[in-house]
């Protein structure tokens, strides 16, 4: 492509820009500190949720000095709500790596950017992209959709030689304004060429579009097989004791990793109820135990059917020292997963 198309359809896009373009705080910032916040959260957040989070997290720790100083619980309570709490750690571990070791400014290349934990490819081409200008294409699914139509090819993101050469035919478009490209790509995807239905007439990117021409827009990307969802059937017990409440702190595996819960079993079938307190792990005396609360909570790969039990105070020792018997007044200090700070948001004891 020459420079005159390139410089052409760059004045076509920032004008359709100026007035699709939506008024986000991490749109107007150059920080790149601020930029990687919001990066991170939108990973798998939607902007509307993703906003007040974005807005608490840089109050609270406006500079990478600040948030390398915070505790992981801090900022894992942060988090709360979010979910995927591994984004949180990441974020956090590699603030601390910033700090000590590159006078707290994050590296200004994608490359560099990668040896970050918790940032990939699409997350570093956006960081160097919006933050200081490099010539990136950030490909999430929305450009990946995009440019799909735009090129008519099919790729798949997960082999880093299609990857690659999406994103060259991108990067190729690019006259000067990267940051511009990935934003209106992105807003593109998301308003007028969805997986489901285009708006060509409307599309700033219609004139060099093959998918347009061939009058064949929704043949690519081609779908991805369904995922297999895992049920889960999760029974946590709220044993209240006073003015303290029996806690436990999750492994440093699977969901949930590191935040503190309610004592858990987890069932193999659902029908199956447990009975007294006995069922939880050295819990204490037996107990009859009354259900106060259900829901099913939606992951990408799992489905999880949580229910909540309550049941009187306990009489005995407890038999584990995995549980804490922790002060209901400080219970907001600490990261719960979002059902069950919900559920203790609802009986007051947060
Ligand atoms: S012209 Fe149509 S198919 Fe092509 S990018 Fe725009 S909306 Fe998508």
């Amino acid at each position: 492509m020459t420079d005159l198309p390139r410089t052409y359809l760059e004045s076509q896009l920032s004008d359709w820009w100026g007035i699709h373009g939506r008024d986000l705080p991490w749109n107007e910032t150059d920080d790149p500190y601020a930029i990687w916040i919001s990066e991170i959260i939108l990973q798998q957040t939607r902007v509307e949720t993703g906003l007040k989070y974005y807005q608490d997290f840089l109050a609270k720790w406006p500079t990478m000095r600040h948030l390398a100083e915070a505790t992981e619980d801090e900022v894992l309570r942060a988090w709360q709500g979010l979910g995927y709490y591994s984004r949180a750690r990441n974020l956090h571990r590699s603030a601390k790596i910033l700090v000590s070791d590159h006078q707290a400014q994050l590296p200004r290349s994608s490359s560099e950017l990668q040896k970050l934990p918790g940032i990939g490819p699409y997350t570093s081409a956006a960081i160097a992209s919006f933050a200081y200008g490099e010539k990136s294409i950030a490909l999430d699914g929305n450009i990946h959709r995009v440019l799909s139509r735009v090129f008519y090819v099919a790729i798949d993101l997960t082999k880093s030689k299609e990857r690659r050469a999406l994103e060259k035919l991108g990067r190729d478009l690019i006259h000067q304004d990267s940051a511009l490209w990935n934003r209106s790509l992105m807003e593109i995807g998301s308003s007028i060429c969805q997986p489901r239905s285009t708006d060509c007439e409307i599309c700033p990117l219609s004139s060099i579009c093959q998918a347009f021409a061939k009058k064949d827009t929704l043949k690519y990307p081609i779908k991805k097989k369904r995922i297999t969802v895992r049920e889960r059937y999760l029974d946590f017990l709220l044993v209240r004791d006073n003015e303290c409440l029996l806690i436990e702190k999750r492994g440093s595996e699977g969901i949930w990793k590191s935040l503190y819960q309610l004592p858990l079993i987890e069932q193999e079938k659902p029908e199956t109820e447990p009975k007294a307190t006995s069922s939880w792990n050295d819990i204490g005396d037996t107990l009859s135990i009354q259900l106060l609360h259900q829901e099913i909570r939606q992951l990408t790969h799992q489905s999880l059917r949580i229910r909540i039990y309550g049941t009187e105070m306990l009489t005995g020792p407890l038999k584990s020292s995995s549980y804490i018997i922790h002060p209901i007044e400080s219970l907001d200090q600490l990261a719960f997963p979002i059902s069950l700070r919900q559920f203790l948001e609802l009986q007051g004891l947060i």
